[in-house]
């Protein structure tokens, strides 16, 4: 099967994602299509429902924070049938964008620690606590697996102000 890059707009960004059964040589092609997809359009993060296939499943390249406090990136991380646990109540914004949102660029509040708990890519459950530039995109790819965008995160007078261009990102890959 042929994979591509889903816009906004598509309706399977906005579904919820149904749970993997069981991580099979189907999910690992799955998974080889989404590092393919996502270096092809130069992501940091990928989930399944932003190339079509609306299973709980996504990988993100964050492996650390740089002395100038920025993530360095390297190998992709798998996640299949993460859940997250928000640990304790601080929040931070940052500047996110979405290979599903081309050119769009805004500030999302987020949750700054959090617990997650998933399988990895053979199936294996593994558990990890996570803050910061660690945390934000198992967040952001996690709410791809529930139908949101982070647009949805966002101020709604900047909402606002974003609406011609997701109309016209809509209607450039609607077809
Ligand atoms: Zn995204």
């Amino acid at each position: 099967m042929a994979y591509e890059l889903c816009y906004f707009g598509n309706p399977v960004l906005r579904q919820k994602a149904s749970e993997v059964a069981e991580v099979n040589d189907e999910i690992k092609e799955l998974i080889g299509e989404m590092i393919r997809l996502m270096k092809k359009y130069n992501g940091m993060g990928i989930a399944a429902p932003q190339i079509g296939v609306s299973k709980r499943v996504f990988i993100h390249t964050v492996r650390g924070i740089g002395e100038d406090g920025y993530p360095v990136y390297g190998s992709p991380k798998v996640y299949i049938n993460p859940k997250i646990t928000v640990v304790g109540d601080e929040e931070w914004t940052e500047g996110e964008g979405c290979l599903s949102l081309p050119k769009i660029y805004e500030d999302v509040t987020r949750p700054y620690k959090i617990k997650v708990e998933a399988l990895d890519e053979d199936g294996k459950a593994f558990e990890e606590e996570v803050d910061g530039w660690l945390a934000r995109p198992v967040l952001h790819e996690n709410d791809h697996l529930n139908g949101v965008l982070f647009i949805d995160r966002i101020l709604p007078h900047r909402k606002k102000l974003l609406a011609p261009q997701l109309k016209k990102i809509k209607k450039k890959f609607s077809k």
